[in-house]
């Protein structure tokens, strides 16, 4: 779906719709025609990156049901890229995305996290199960 456009369920108010607009600043890390990456203002990690699609997708799942497969294609080859990039094929990382209301999305517009640049302990920290 073309960025000027967006479906009903979609704020195009959101944090990073208004990243992609250039209405606020974002540090670059990656840009393909699709995917977007850049970093991340409330670090988690000694390396912590955003990447998202230029498309207005809310999350994963309407991600995979709603985007082309070019689209599909170039955001995974654009997270691998910025892996390599960073220099973050040898020592690893982890990817992360938060979808919907259990998994505590904060921002309504799909997006992975890419974390790495040292050791980043067990998958879930303060978890009781
Ligand atoms: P989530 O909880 O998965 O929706 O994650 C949203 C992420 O967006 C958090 O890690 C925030 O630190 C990050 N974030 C919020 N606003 C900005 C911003 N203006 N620039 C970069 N990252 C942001």
């Amino acid at each position: 779906m073309a960025a000027d456009k967006h479906p009903p369920h979609y704020d195009p108010e959101n944090i990073f719709a208004k990243i992609l607009r250039g209405d606020i600043p974002s540090k670059a890390v990656y840009e393909s025609k699709d995917t977007y990456a850049f970093h991340d203002i409330q670090p988690a990690a000694p390396v912590h990156i955003l990447v998202i699609p230029r498309g207005y997708y809310t999350d994963f799942h309407d991600f995979t049901m709603r985007a082309s497969k070019e689209e599909i294609a170039d955001f995974w080859q654009s997270v691998d890229s910025v892996a390599q990039k960073l220099n973050l094929l040898e020592n690893g990382f982890r990817l992360v995305t938060n979808t919907g209301k259990d998994s505590g999305q904060i921002v309504p517009h799909f997006h992975v996290h890419l974390l790495g640049g040292g050791p980043l302990g067990p998958l879930l920290s303060g978890s009781d199960i």
